[in-house]
């Protein structure tokens, strides 16, 4: 029996951990969760599994949660409940469902405490992963990803040298506005955007993988996970998500990795790994799949991923500006305080302006204030373009 921690329980990728849990309650045993704010969720979900440690944002929440469970638990908050939980001795292993760079203190914490993590967050692994990879090291630590892509990838790397590999390609669906016609961008609303073809997500990385934001954030975490040159790395648009991921060897030959899109899939993989188990998913009839599409993107239509790439060649904290930028856009644009076209221009506008102060990233109080500098600049320049 291994324990578990899932932090951001009641996100999407937390909701896919529980569900994945239930089918094998003989396997895992979830001893902690996390949320910001739906407290209600949380509640049930702390209930039905009578979990001990329980962390939420707010002091005054993490009162009325404790006082209204029908069993006696320890809720903690905040920034340090997050760190306690992360670090507690009896977890084997800590999943990263937070979106955001939040996720840092659990994610640094949980490795530092040699416990393996499986991280669906990919923005502290853009920001920060190369010393979260050294993190893990020395403490003898696991780093695996939840993300279904990078889960391909590592899924397919298992058996192959690396000098047999030639590129890492990352299928993208291309999201909503794939054929929408760029003149139509500023007419994109929230509500569009967030209903994403195949995958059923936060709104956050919804919106990321309407702009093609996102694939560009996983070109950046593919190459901090695999240390893959940003050259060997490339994005092909694949609307019906059955492939994950693609490695071209040197002899020509290509494997990839196909599956139904459930998440569950990769977490069950990285809780599991090195071994694999039955799952309760509507397994993919390759017989109805007829015929496999994949298409070269348009970077022009899609700007976000051309600074993806601009960023992972320039290195060093631009990964990391890019990043708290779009978080902040990503927020303007859901809160209808920016048009959808505007998130590519805000993002470079950010990149071309942010002076940029000395930091060590392997500080991660510094990283964090850092990104804040980040997002407050980015807010600034969306404040005045409104004025
Ligand atoms: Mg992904």
């Amino acid at each position: 029996m291994k324990n578990l921690v899932i932090f951001g329980a009641t996100g999407s990728i937390g909701n896919s951990t529980i569900e994945f849990i239930k089918s094998c309650p003989n396997k895992f045993k979830i001893i902690g969760l996390s949320a910001r704010s739906r407290i209600k969720e949380l509640k049930q979900i702390s209930e039905t599994f009578k979990v001990p440690y329980i962390v939420v944002e707010k002091e005054e929440d993490a009162k009325i949660l404790s006082s209204s469970l029908n069993y006696s638990a320890q809720v903690l908050w905040g920034d340090e409940g997050l760190k306690d939980l992360a670090s507690l001795d009896s977890v084997d292993i800590a999943v990263i469902g937070i979106s955001g760079i939040k996720a840092l203190i659990p994610t640094y914490y949980a490795l530092k405490a040699g416990k393996r993590v499986a991280i669906a967050n990919k923005e502290c692994i853009i920001a920060v992963g190369s010393f979260l990879k050294e993190i893990a090291k020395y403490h003898k630590a696991e780093l695996l990803p939840v993300d279904s892509e990078h889960s391909a990838f590592f899924q397919l790397l298992q058996k192959e040298k690396k000098e047999h590999i030639e590129k890492l390609i990352i299928t993208a669906s291309g999201g909503p506005f794939y054929k929408t016609p760029i003149k139509e961008f500023s007419k994109i609303t929230p509500e569009m955007a967030v209903s994403h073809p195949t995958w059923k997500m936060g709104k956050k990385i919804s919106v990321d993988s309407a702009t093609l934001m996102n694939k560009g954030f996983e070109v950046l975490e593919a190459m901090v996970l695999f240390d893959f040159p940003l050259d060997k790395i490339e994005v092909v648009i694949h609307p019906q998500s059955l492939v994950h991921g693609i490695i071209k060897l040197i002899d020509g030959c290509y494997l990839m990795h196909l599956s139904s899109p459930d998440m569950k899939i990769a977490i069950a993989y990285a809780l599991n790994y090195p071994e694999r188990v039955k799952l309760p998913i509507k397994s993919l009839d390759l017989t109805t799949t007829k015929y496999l599409i994949f298409e070269k993107p348009n970077f022009k239509k899609f700007s976000c991923l051309k600074l993806a790439y601009k960023v992972g060649k320039l290195g060093g904290v631009y990964p990391l500006i890019l990043e708290a930028a779009d978080e902040v856009v990503v927020d303007a644009f859901l809160n209808r305080k920016i048009t959808f076209d505007k998130i590519s221009y805000f993002l470079e506008k950010t990149l071309n302006e942010f002076k940029i102060p000395s930091i060590n990233l392997k500080d991660i109080n510094e990283t964090l204030e850092f990104h804040k500098k980040v997002c407050e600049f980015t807010e600034n320049l969306i404040k005045k373009s409104c004025l």
